[in-house]
């Protein structure tokens, strides 16, 4: 693992002295995390940083977000985007930097707050990979772009931020990098070419009936019923409307109706989740469940068609073929190929996909490692893999040595395949 002796890249030069300032920052956004649209205080931190390295910094776009430039000379324009926002998840890490924060959700609660998907771990290499490319301005030439981003676990904040003038107050970029910790070894990175997060959509669906006692069944049109048999043929989506080489999920995950029970309610709710890996089965899936919330509801004489809205979504976050074949071969020069992985598509979601498929710019995203290597392999050789604490459990923590400074070396790596001298 490490840099190859005989090409050491100027940029890297200084990350050994800068790795204990890098804990502190992590171990602070860590213990200081921030919901969704409210991550001020980090984004305040990455501000600082920027300024202090030496790029124009806009504040505040997308409600919260954060653009640094660092013009440096003709040349490409490489975007670097982090995601800034915590979960409200009780954390129980028994780390000594736990967050023991409580925030106010959108909804008045009281909730606890806690970065159990990382993003603070994307804050604190973006700042370190912006900082040292900043330091090493003479040995490249171009445009590095870094975007901090708001709102990813609730799918609004690429969006907000594109809203709010991303594509037009700032330069085109010609490519798009971002990453995720995940769990995987520490000191490696996996990635594809294509796919590589899936589509999610998530509708709630009402559904009306006619309420009656329920003594007299005659009386009503029963939602309960419209729902429940909703539900099943919802399950013949993808298992007779989708090729065996496709994939797809539908997850009903809300069936809501009736309080009591001799008393037919007059209406339903269901909220569901479909996972995709590809735009056409995205559209045949999608047009497959209102047909069938449809005709459901026909078929039991609803007084009017179900309502259908959408709820979040996020897009498929597709990797760009030549681009991500350029990042692959950097990080196999720069980690030797033995610590950089070929990854299937996660049916996990990310907002990233917005910025190059919105803004018709190649972009590459990639997942580091983020567990200790030692406990990895003992999972492995015990078949124990699954029980790894994984992103938004109350227990995932990344080992910070060495995935703090892996992430800090692909960002500088993947972005030297663009920003040459
Ligand atoms: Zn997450
Ligand atoms: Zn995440």
């Amino acid at each position: 693992m490490g840099p190859q002796p005989s090409s050491p890249d100027p940029a890297l030069r200084n990350l050994d002295a800068l790795l204990p300032d890098l804990t502190s920052l992590y171990k602070d956004i860590h213990s200081h995390p921030e919901l969704s649209m409210q991550e001020t205080r980090t984004a305040g931190l990455a501000a600082e940083r920027l300024r202090a390295a030496g790029y124009e910094v806009t504040t505040g776009v997308g409600n919260t977000g954060v653009v640094g430039l660092l013009r440096n000379g003709d040349g490409p324009t490489v975007m670097l985007r982090a995601d800034m926002d915590a979960l409200p998840i009780k954390e129980a890490t028994g780390l000594d930097y736990a967050s023991t924060a409580t925030a106010t959700d959108r909804e008045g609660q009281t909730v606890p707050v806690s970065h159990m998907c990382g993003h603070d771990m994307h804050v604190t290499w973006l700042a370190g990979a912006t900082k040292l490319l900043a330091e090493a301005r003479s040995s490249w030439r171009g445009t590095l772009m870094a975007v901090f981003q708001p709102a990813e676990e609730t799918g609004e904040g690429a969006r907000a931020m594109i809203q709010d003038g991303l594509f037009t107050r700032f330069p085109k970029p010609d490519v798009i990098l971002g990453q995720h910790v995940m769990v995987g070894p520490a000191g490696t990175v996996a990635g594809r070419v294509g796919p590589i997060t899936s589509a999610a959509d998530s509708l709630q669906i009402r559904l009306f009936g006619r309420g009656a006692h329920g003594s007299m069944p005659q009386a009503s049109i029963d939602p309960v019923v419209m729902a429940a048999s909703t539900v099943m043929r919802l399950q013949t989506v993808v298992s007779r409307e989708i090729a065996a080489a496709e994939a797809a999920v539908v997850t009903v995950g809300v069936l809501q109706a009736g309080t009591k029970e001799n008393v037919i309610p007059d209406e339903a709710i269901i909220k569901l989740n479909v996972r995709t890996f590809d735009a056409g089965v995205r559209t045949r899936v999608l047009a497959a469940i209102e047909r069938i919330v449809n005709a459901e509801a026909a078929a039991s004489g609803a007084p009017r068609p179900p309502e259908i809205t959408p709820l979040d979504s996020y897009p498929l976050n597709v990797n760009n073929a030549e681009a991500t074949k350029r990042v692959g071969d950097a990080f196999r020069g720069y980690f030797g190929s033995h610590h950089v992985h070929e990854t299937g598509p996660a049916p996990a979601s990310e907002d990233f996909g917005s910025f190059g498929s919105e803004w018709k710019v190649p972009s590459v995203f990639w997942f580091v490692g983020g567990t200790d290597p030692e406990i990895y392999a003992k999972a492995k050789k015990e078949n124990r893999i699954n029980e790894l604490p994984v992103n938004h459990s109350p227990k995932f923590a990344p080992v910070l040595d060495p995935t703090l400074r892996i992430g800090v070396e692909t960002l500088v790596v993947a972005t030297r395949a663009w920003l040459k001298a």
